[in-house]
């Protein structure tokens, strides 16, 4: 692709397609073939073997991945939590300790406060709002610092600039979980983080129809992540692979509508008296909405609120809702709801979530691409 051609959603189209195409196919062919002719390879991880996340159709989605970040490589994963755990343990050796933002994703969380110690890796929760602190967190042993761009649930926004600063000044690896902003509201690298980690589960591939993940960032750190993942098995098989290409080439128009829609959304439950509190950092109410406006160019599809009522009534709420599906996960074309105490932020005990600001009434709604004026008339419904 030539330089003109370098805009994001042509990139999302083209980006890592084979040129010339493989028997002139416009669309990347799945290759569904576990392995491959022995062509001289020297190592172990360079045989050609899908768990080796080397065959065409992972490379080429590799390539498109990377495109997109602005980044220098990319993995593609089983999952999001393979994408992490692969990115956390591939970095990290026993004994290391790393500086992770404290509201993260339930499964991130877990896997710092249920798997780390046995790891021999040890993990510090800081208030990634505020970069003042973070200093007094560093232990001689910390290696690297952990955020996500919008947290899940509560849609908080760190002080990200400061973060890659920070990692360079004391020899730190910046990662960042940028799953709820894609790279068409925000480009981590841009802002010097090392590693971009995503669910590609949600928008990456849009339609709630595969579970996927993706590591992007530095070539020497995503061939070290890499490795990790050939050993602990999370490849992404090949028709997932084609399935997330697929998605991703309507990634910026869905995400686009999406931050529209989000944020009409938002502005309708904040003006509702039956509303008590709505996290949306698009509003001008959010404590972060200033931050948010220099960082991303839309605040993504997912907001999360509270009526006036208890758990009980937002899950009679729920019920009364038409066009969302309440289930867990975000990011897809149909609009989901799901009330995160019980789903996936349910591992986290009730005192951590209570100290994290997740009440047991909290709701959280991921808009999909339905009119907008549909899904107002729902929740209205639903309210009155
Ligand atoms: N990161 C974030 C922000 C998430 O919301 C999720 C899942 O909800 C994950 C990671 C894990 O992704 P997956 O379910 O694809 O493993």
């Amino acid at each position: 692709m030539t330089p003109t051609h370098s805009r994001l959603e042509t990139q999302l189209v083209h980006a890592g397609e084979p040129d010339p195409p493989f028997a002139g196919a416009v669309e990347m062919p799945i290759f569904q073939s576990a392995t491959y002719r022995y062509a001289g390879e020297r190592g172990y991880d360079d045989v050609r073997y899908l768990r080796s996340h080397n065959t065409p159709t992972q490379l080429a989605l590799h390539a498109k991945l990377a495109a997109l970040e602005h980044a220098e490589a990319a993995l593609a994963t089983a999952s999001g939590m393979a994408a992490i755990s692969g990115a956390l343990l591939g970095l990290l050796n026993p004994g290391d300790h790393l500086l992770a933002q404290s509201c993260l994703y339930g499964g991130t969380h877990d896997l710092l406060t249920q798997e780390f110690e046995n790891l021999g890796l040890a993990a510090t929760f800081i208030d990634a709002d505020d970069a003042r602190g973070w200093e007094r967190a560093l232990r001689p042993n910390t290696r690297a610092i952990y955020v996500e761009a919008l947290t899940n649930p509560l849609l908080q926004v760190a002080d990200l600039r400061a973060v890659a600063p920070f990692a360079r000044a004391h020899g730190l690896i910046s990662l960042i979980d940028s799953t709820f902003a894609t790279p068409v509201n925000f480009l981590p690298v841009e802002h010097g983080f090392d590693v971009v980690l995503h669910s590609a589960t949600k928008y990456l591939n849009g339609h709630s129809d595969i579970v996927a993940g993706a590591a992007i960032g530095r070539a020497e750190l995503i061939e070290r992540i890499r490795h990790k993942q050939i050993i602990l098995g999370g490849a992404l098989d090949p028709h997932a692979a084609f399935l997330l290409t697929r998605g991703l080439k309507t990634l910026a128009l869905r995400v686009r509508y999406q931050n529209e829609s989000a944020l009409r959304v938002a502005q309708f439950l904040e003006r509702h008296p039956a509303v008590r509190r709505v996290h949306y950092p698009g509003l001008a109410s959010h404590p972060r909405h200033a931050r948010a406006r220099e960082l991303f160019a839309g605040c993504g599809g997912v907001l999360s609120f509270e009526l006036q009522g208890d758990a009980q009534q937002a899950d009679a709420f729920s019920a009364r809702l038409r066009i969302p599906a309440v289930a867990p996960s975000l990011g897809g074309v149909h609009s989901l709801l799901t009330r995160p105490a019980t789903t996936s932020h349910a591992g986290l005990s009730a005192t951590d979530r209570e100290r994290l600001g997740i009440t047991d009434a909290l709701l959280r709604l991921s808009v999909g691409i339905e009119a907008t004026d549909d899904l107002l008339e729902d929740l209205a419904q639903a309210l009155a």
